[in-house]
């Protein structure tokens, strides 16, 4: 079961890969918390050559869960 980023997508206008997730919302997500692109396109917010995040696992979705419950956006 894969879950949406599109919370973060709405927020960036972009997605962005696991470091840029884990320091704007400050979580911790693992290798096995996300899915990402197929492509190796950087990161187009910190411009590293980092896989994109495009989706959540359950996992991650529940790292993120405070997250989605409290959106300021
Ligand atoms: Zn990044």
């Amino acid at each position: 079961m894969l879950l949406t980023t599109r919370p973060i997508l709405r927020r960036f206008g972009m997605y962005l890969c696991r470091e840029c997730i884990n320091r704007e919302y400050g979580v911790h997500l693992k290798r096995e918390d996300v899915r990402y692109k197929y492509t190796e396109d950087p990161c187009p917010y910190c411009g590293a050559t980092n896989h994109v995040v495009t989706s959540f696992t359950v996992t991650g979705l529940y790292k993120l869960r405070h997250v989605w419950e409290n959106r300021d956006d």
